[in-house]
Formats: structure tokens, sequence, C-alpha cells
């Protein structure tokens, strides 16, 4: 239920103009289109929570949202648009990489993959900058609902196979926005991270 508090306070072009380190704060990553909006909004029962993070303008940056006063998301900007410049790639690069190595306050990752397509190049930078810092991953399979049961269930599998030679925490989990299954897990990871 706290989790539907959530509620959007702004966003930061870069460290320096985001909310003071302090707290926790939990991380949510993802390639552009696998499903990370819809997993926020879906894990906060809130329908438009996320639509935030894709305003124009909006989609580059860090998007924070407050839990409570202890406690915030953080939307991190969808990588892998095809068209984007070097340079514009480099900036992300490097805004990511600070991001995941000095925020303090940072004590988790949620990477969303579509589970049709898990594991790209950009999930495994994602990854390497966790495991170089340190962080605590989750990773949730979502449009679960896209592969039966058993292809699903094969497919963590198989991403926790090719995972075990990371040497951070990683959990993983299917979901689903779309029927809604998989909160409770979830919802666990975020509670522990959290400390609630
Ligand atoms: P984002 O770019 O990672 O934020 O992705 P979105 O949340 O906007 O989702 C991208 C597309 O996938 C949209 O068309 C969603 O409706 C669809 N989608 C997201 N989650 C699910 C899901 O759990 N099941 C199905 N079938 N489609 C989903």
């Amino acid at each position: 239920p706290v989790y539907q508090q959530a509620r959007f306070i702004g966003s930061a072009t870069k460290l320096s103009n985001a909310p003071v380190d302090q707290g926790l704060e939990i991380a949510f990553a993802g390639r552009s289109n696998a499903g990370k909006s819809s997993a926020i909004n879906t894990l906060t029962g809130q329908s438009s929570l996320a639509r935030i993070s894709k305003t124009p303008g909006r989609t580059q940056l860090l998007n924070f949202f407050e839990i409570d006063s202890e406690r915030k998301f953080v939307d991190l900007p969808g990588y892998g648009y095809a068209k984007v410049p070097v340079a514009v790639k480099k900036q992300w690069q490097q805004m990511m990489e600070t991001y995941l190595q000095e925020r303090k306050a940072l004590c988790g990752i949620v990477l969303v993959m579509d589970v049709r397509h898990p594991l790209t190049d950009f999930d495994w930078q994602m990854i390497r900058w966790c495991e170089h810092a340190g962080l605590p991953l989750h990773i949730l399979l979502t449009k679960a609902d896209k592969l039966k049961f058993g292809a699903a269930k094969n497919t963590l599998l198989k991403v926790q196979r090719e995972l075990s030679q990371v040497s951070i925490v990683i959990t993983l989990q299917l979901f689903s926005s779309l029927k809604r299954t998989g909160i409770d897990d979830i919802h666990q990871i975020l509670d522990q991270w959290f400390q609630f």
C-alpha cells in the first residue's frame, strides 16, 4: 500500500541538480520499450505515474518520485534508442555511471527486461555497472503474458544461469503489467531494500 503513495517530485538533467542525496533510493532501469513505465505504474497502482518520464523533453532525465520523506524511486532514462547521436549516448553513459557510483542513497536497482529479449548489450552494461558499484540488482522479466508459462520459466532459468558469473546479489522474477502478476514478489524486494 505504501507504494501507492508515490508522487512525482522533480527531474534532474544531472546529478548536481538532483534532490539531496539522503534517505534511501531505488532506481528503475531498462531498455526503451521493455515495459519499465508500465511496471512502475503497476507496482504503484497508479495508471499514469510514469507518464511523466515519457513526456517529451523528460525522457533523458532522472525522474524522482517520493514514497515517503525517507524513500524515493528514480526512473532512469530508457536506453537503446537506435538513432541517438554518439555524443548523446556518451553523455547518457557518463550520467548513469556517475549516478550509480556516487549516489549514496541508492540501495538497489530494478532492471526491467522484456522476457522475449533478455540480456541485451545495454542490459549487460547496466549489470556490469551495478557489479562495479556493488549494488544489489532485481531483474523483472516483464510481458511474461506474451509467452506460455513453460517458455517464460525456461527464460528465467536461462537468464539466472547466465548471471551466475556476476559477483553481486541478483534476484529475478517473471512479471506482467497486463495480467498484474508478480507484484507481491517485487514488493517484497522493495520492502527489504527500503528497510520496511
Ligand atoms: P518503457 O519504454 O520501458 O517504459 O515501456 P512501456 O511501459 O511504455 O511499454 C512498452 C510497450 O509494451 C507498450 O505498448 C505497453 O503497453 C507494452 N507492455 C508493457 N508491459 C506489458 C506487459 O506486461 N504485457 C504486455 N502484453 N504488454 C506490455
